[in-house]
C-alpha cells in the first residue's frame, strides 16, 4: 500500500438491475487531500460515494481504507447529503449527538462533543430548536456538525451545498474549508460530490471527473491555485474554463470514449451479436455484452436547443462553452444535454469546449419556425428509436400503439425508469417535429394525417404552414 493512502477503490463496477451505472472506477485517496468527484445528474456519483463508504456494495472490485478492504460502513467515515437528512423529531444537539450515541459514547461525553461543535459551525444558542425552525443554511450546519462529531478521518459530502442559495452557500464553503485547513477539525481528506465546475475548482486539490451511462474516471485534474482562492483570478478562470472542457468533451462524443479510455478498457467478453467492423460510436453496453439498439437520446428541451444556436450563431457559429452557460444561467447540468442533442442532431460540435455549429447547424439557426422543423424532423428521423415509432405506427391500420409498446421496447437497453424518461423525451421530440401525436389520457401514440406525411418527415409541410394545431 503506498504510504499515506486514505482510500484505494480499484475496478469499481456497479449495475442496478440490468443497467450498469459504475464501470470499473479507480480512485485514490490521499492523506490530507479534498478530492472533488464532478460528473453530470445520474452519472453514479453518489452510488461511488455510498461503495467508498461501505454503505453499499459494489458488484466488481474493491474499496480498500488504508489498505483494509471495506466492507459494511466505514468507521472512520461520515457522510454529509444534500438533503441534510435531519431527523424533525430530534432538537439540533440530538441530532449531533446521534452518532455518537450509536457508538457508545456516554451522556455527557455526548453532549459536550456536540456542544463543541454547533459552537464551531456557528450554531450557538440553537441547541434545542427543531430542524424545522431552521433555514436551510441552518439546517446544512447541523448536518456538518453531525457528520465532523464523529471525527471522521474521511468526511464525504454529496452535494452538500446545492440545496441552499447562493450566499449562504458561499460562506459554508468558506468556512468549511478554514475549519480544514487550520486544522480544527480532526478530518484528513475530504470527498465531495458535486456538479459544479466551479465549486470543484474553488474547494478541491484534485478534480475527478467522471463520465456517464456508463461512469468512467475520464480526468484526475490536480487544482494547484493557493488558498483561499479567489474566483475572479485570471489563474482560477482558466481552471474553471480548462475543467470545464474536460467535462463537456466526456460528455459531448457521447458515445466515443478517448483514446486514452478506450485503450484502458481491457476487451470484455465476446459479443453475442456480431460487431458491424469500422463501428466507431460506442453505443455503450448492456451488461450482457450486447450493443444497445437505441441510441440514447439526452433529455433536451427543444426550446433550449433552438435558443442556444441561436445565439452561438449570432456569435459567428463558434463560442465558449463556459461562457454560453453562464450567460444562460446555465449550470452544467442542463447545458449538457442541450448540446448533446445538438450534437446528435448533427447541428453542432464540441471542440476544445467551444460548440461549433454545422453547416446544416447554421441554416437552422437562420431558418424560420417551419423550416427549423423540417430540418429537427428529419435528424430525428434518422435516430432508431424514431425510426421504429414511425415504422410500427404506419405499419398498424389504427395507426395507434400503446405508450407500454415502446418502453417495453427499449427498457431492454435502459431499464425501467430511464425507459419511461427515454419515452418522454421522444413523445417532447416527436410532436415537435409533428412526426407523431400523443395522447396523455389514453397515453397512446398516434399518426395525425398517416397518408399527407407517409414518407418524408415534414414534406407536407414545404408548401407552406398547413396550420394545424
Ligand atoms: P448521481 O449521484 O451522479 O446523480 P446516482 O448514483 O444517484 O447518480 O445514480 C446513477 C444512476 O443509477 C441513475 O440512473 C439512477 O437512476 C440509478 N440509481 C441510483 N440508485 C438506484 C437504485 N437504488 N436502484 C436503481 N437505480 C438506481
Ligand atoms: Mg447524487
Amino acid at each position: 500500500m503506498a504510504a499515506g493512502l486514505l482510500v484505494s477503490a480499484r475496478g469499481v463496477s456497479r449495475r442496478y438491475d440490468d443497467m450498469l451505472v459504475l464501470d470499473r472506477i479507480d480512485l485514490d485517496i490521499r492523506d490530507g487531500e479534498f478530492v472533488a468527484l464532478l460528473g453530470p445528474s445520474g452519472s453514479g456519483k453518489s452510488t461511488l460515494l455510498r461503495i467508498v463508504t461501505g454503505l453499499m456494495d459494489p458488484s466488481a472490485g474493491e474499496v480498500l481504507y488504508r489498505g483494509q478492504p471495506v466492507s459494511g460502513p466505514c468507521p472512520h467515515a461520515a457522510m454529509v447529503f444534500q438533503t441534510f437528512a435531519l431527523y424533525p423529531w430530534l432538537t439540533v444537539v440530538e441530532n449531533v449527538e446521534i452518532g455518537l450515541k450509536a457508538s457508545g459514547i456516554a451522556l455527557r461525553e455526548r453532549r459536550d462533543r456536540a456542544a463543541r461543535l454547533i459552537d464551531l459551525v456557528g450554531l450557538d444558542g440553537f441547541e434545542d430548536a427543531y430542524p424545522k425552525e431552521l433555514s436551510g443554511g441552518m439546517r446544512q450546519r447541523v448536518g456538518f456538525a453531525r457528520a465532523l462529531a464523529v471525527e471522521p478521518e474521511l468526511l464525504c459530502m454529496d452535494e452538500p451545498f446545492s440545496a441552499l442559495d447562493v450566499l449562504t452557500a458561499e460562506n459554508l464553503r468558506s468556512e468549511l474549508l478554514d475549519l480544514w485547513a487550520d486544522h480544527r477539525i480532526p478530518t484528513r481528506s475530504v470527498l465531495m460530490v458535486t456538479h459544479g465546475v466551479e465549486e470543484a475548482v474553488f474547494m478541491a486539490d484534485r478534480i475527478v471527473v467522471l463520465s456517464h451511462n456508463p461512469a468512467r474516471v475520464v480526468a484526475d485534474l490536480a487544482v494547484t491555485l493557493s488558498r483561499p482562492r479567489n474566483r475572479k483570478h485570471a489563474a482560477f478562470l482558466s481552471m474553471v474554463d480548462r475543467v470545464y472542457k474536460v467535462v463537456t468533451e466526456a460528455a459531448e462524443p457521447a458515445r466515443r470514449p478517448t483514446a486514452a479510455a478506450r485503450a484502458a478498457v481491457p476487451p470484455r467478453q465476446p459479443a453475442a451479436v456480431p460487431e458491424a467492423g469500422g463501428d466507431r460510436e460506442d453505443q455503450s453496453r448492456r451488461p450482457d455484452g450486447q450493443r444497445h439498439r437505441y441510441t440514447r437520446l439526452p433529455h433536451a428541451a427543444i426550446g433550449m436547443l433552438s435558443g442556444l444556436l441561436e445565439l452561438v450563431a449570432d456569435r459567428g457559429g463558434r463560442d465558449d462553452l463556459y461562457r454560453l452557460g453562464s450567460e444562460l444561467l446555465l449550470e452544467v447540468d442542463d447545458l449538457l444535454p442541450v448540446t448533446e442533442a445538438a450534437g446528435l442532431l448533427e447541428l453542432a460540435n464540441v471542440q476544445e469546449g467551444d460548440l461549433c455549429l454545422t453547416a446544416l447547424g447554421k441554416a437552422f439557426a437562420e431558418a424560420g419556425v417551419v423550416e427549423r422543423k423540417r430540418i429537427f424532423a428529419a435528424q430525428i428521423a434518422r435516430i432508431p428509436l424514431f425510426a421504429v415509432i414511425r415504422r410500427v405506427l404506419e405499419g398498424k391500420r389504427s395507426h395507434t400503439m400503446p405508450r407500454e409498446f415502446f418502453t417495453d421496447l427499449v427498457t431492454e437497453d435502459f431499464g425501467e425508469t430511464e425507459a419511461q424518461a427515454q419515452i418522454d423525451t421522444a413523445i417532447g421530440w416527436g410532436r415537435h417535429a409533428e412526426l407523431f401525436a400523443y395522447d396523455r389520457t389514453s397515453e397512446e401514440f398516434y399518426l395525425e394525417d398517416p397518408e399527407g406525411t407517409a414518407d418524408l418527415p415534414g414534406s407536407a409541410e414545404d408548401t407552406g404552414d398547413a396550420g394545424t394545431s
